[in-house]
């Protein structure tokens, strides 16, 4: 198949990138490289079906293109981590609203089925748990900079929704839960990368607010073949599904976790909302996956245990610990 990833060269779509090359399909990649990096598809580069173009999604001409050479369009192209969001919520708007509407338009020429990536972010403020597809979400006030991005990816879900049923142009909606896993970096502010980094650099390991804010961590490879598995199901058009775990953990167990799984010395600190993020912030005590539409379709059932995510990153900032080591090693011989 002809497949079009937007934000490929992203932690999740440079994932989803490298499963299908892998499986035969000739994968084309739009990224700005925004916060997506040329390093996380340097791998894919030689294959010969796969081919990467460094461009925002919102560039009309080459987008028409692109989707009008694709069978299958996964949407990932997004402004994401909350302190980026929190930091630039106009361009999180904007990248959000404006490139999924791009997407859209130029899909339903010719009715192309699109896969849209949205997030548990949507659910808001919501405290009864679990969130299934069809509860209410419950966002917080504008003024609050963080809720820019559930706003705008609730945008999106109704977007891809109403071009299903008003243009039959054949849309999913995945809500991505806290998916974490190699390649993912802690620059935009996310927890596990931030803890492993700090831990293995032996920095003080930030747990912000009191650390009793719980999340479920699915690892990227189970997410890229949900991804897949829902892109590809006859019976997904115009439905939402949620992607994730239901292991819970909180923030300060993580932590402690974290530095007993890496061997740290690093302390644990506890860190105010409002030093971390900004004054008012709002964070969701819980968030938990309903898992029974996607079980049901497709027969979704995570493979990775948190012990287990966690190895497979703390493994991944050793090489990359180690690596970054190496080159600065070469650059001083250099210029000896
Ligand atoms: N968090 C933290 N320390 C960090 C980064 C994040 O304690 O260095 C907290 C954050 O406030 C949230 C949770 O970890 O409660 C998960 O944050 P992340 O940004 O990874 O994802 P979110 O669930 O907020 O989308």
């Amino acid at each position: 198949m002809n497949i079009l990833i937007t934000g490929g060269a992203g932690f999740i779509g440079s994932h989803l990138a490298e499963r299908l090359v892998e499986r035969g399909d000739s994968v084309s990649v739009i990224d700005d490289l925004s916060t997506g990096s040329v390093k996380n598809i340097q791998h894919l580069k030689p294959r010969p079906n796969f081919q990467y173009f460094v461009e925002s999604v919102t560039n009309q001409r080459l987008m028409a293109e692109l989707v009008d050479a694709s069978d299958v369009i996964y949407h990932l192209a997004a402004a994401v981590g909350v302190r980026l969001i929190v930091e630039s919520p106009t361009r999180t708007m904007e990248t959000n609203i404006r490139g999924t509407e791009v997407v859209l338009e130029l899909a339903a020429k010719k009715k192309k089925r699109v896969l849209i990536t949205s997030t548990s972010e949507v659910y808001g403020k919501r405290t009864q748990v679990p969130f299934r597809e069809d509860d209410d979400l419950i966002l917080g006030s504008p003024d609050k900079g963080r809720w820019s991005y559930a706003c705008s990816k609730a945008i999106d879900e109704f977007l891809a929704l109403a071009y299903w049923k008003e243009k039959e142009v054949p849309t999913v909606v995945v809500r991505l839960f806290n998916t974490v896993g190699p390649r993912q970096t802690g620059s935009y502010g996310m927890v596990i990368p931030s803890l492993v980094r700090q831990a293995l650099t032996g920095s003080e390991m930030t747990v912000y607010g009191n650390g009793a804010q719980a999340r479920c961590f699915t690892h990227v490879s189970d997410a890229v073949r949900a991804l897949i598995a829902l892109a590809e199901h006859p019976e997904t058009t115009g439905q939402i599904y949620n992607i994730g775990s239901v292991e819970e953990i909180s923030i300060l167990e993580l932590a402690h976790k974290i530095k007993e799984m890496t061997g740290s010395n690093s302390p644990i600190v506890l860190v105010p909302y409002e030093e971390a993020y900004e004054q008012g912030f709002e964070d969701m005590m819980r968030r938990l996956p309903d898992l029974t539409k996607v079980a049901r379709t497709i027969g979704y059932r995570p493979s990775f245990n948190l012990d287990r995510i966690l190895q497979d990153i703390i493994k991944y900032h050793m090489g990359d610990l180690a690596d970054a080591r190496n080159q600065e090693h070469q650059k001083k011989l250099h210029a000896v």
